[in-house]
């Protein structure tokens, strides 16, 4: 199901090149960023999902996408190469240390990706963190068949019906959250209670600013919510019916 934006904005999807239109919001002295996809990280960790998803990242040439990710200070350094491939790069230290960014794209959703290089002189502390957008919808004719709680990457993700891996669509400034009481359990009670609605059709960001469903509202702001955990279409009906999930 595609995302319909409240104010006078069309966006339009190509299946052949990508994914929706990406608006850019821009204030000066500040620069550019996203106007509607929440910013996203993803820390190196041993979830699984995390590296599904990092795995299937085509590298690319920078673009004014990963610039938005990355601010001014750090834009140059998106055109050096890592000290890996290139000892004498800008961005290597002493030939062996890094402080690189490199470029990609994921091509599940064409949404922008750069990942971060960190690794000391010698290598004792090396890692890698991945700046990205959220989806603001799954793809045309996507159904949700799983939803994925990651507590090791602490990040939420959707597995569609063709077995594609999604970070869960979210809005700028909606971000959701487990086994607290606030703002990110609300809208995370009011997304799922929007999935199951929809059968499993409507995974667009953005929720209806009102109460959520009390009975998915008070799973997910428990302990039992804040773990990692895979619920399929089925058990959100029933967490959405009972309050539980099977
Ligand atoms: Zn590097």
């Amino acid at each position: 199901m595609p995302y319909h934006h409240e104010d006078d904005l069309h966006l339009t999807y190509n299946p052949s090149r990508g994914y929706w239109n990406f608006v850019l919001y821009i204030e000066p002295h500040i620069g550019p960023g996203s106007a509607i996809n929440a910013s996203e990280i993803i820390e190196e960790s041993t979830s699984p999902y995390a590296a599904e998803w990092i795995r299937r990242l085509t590298p690319c040439d920078p673009n004014a996408l990963h610039v938005t990710l990355v601010g001014k200070e750090d834009a140059p350094r998106l055109w050096d190469p890592c000290v890996y491939d290139n000892p004498d790069s800008p961005s290597a230290i002493a030939e062996d240390g890094c402080v690189c960014w490199q470029t990609f794209h994921d091509p599940a959703t064409w949404l922008p990706v750069v990942a971060h290089h960190y690794r000391t002189v010698g290598g004792n502390i090396e890692n890698w963190r991945r700046y990205t957008y959220a989806p603001i919808a799954l793809p045309d004719g996507e159904r949700l068949s799983e939803f994925i709680i990651d507590s090791k990457a602490r990040q939420f993700w959707v597995r569609g019906d063709s077995g594609n891996l999604y970070i869960l669509p979210q809005k700028e400034g909606a971000g959701y959250g487990v086994g607290y009481s606030g703002g990110g359990p609300h809208e995370l009670a009011r997304m799922i209670a929007k999935i199951v609605e929809s059968d499993g059709h409507d995974v667009t960001a953005g929720t209806p600013n009102d109460m959520p469903n009390q009975k998915i509202f008070s799973w997910v702001r428990s302990k039992a919510a804040d773990r990692t955990q895979r619920l399929t279409l089925e058990q959100l009906k029933t967490l959405h019916r009972t309050g539980f999930v099977p």
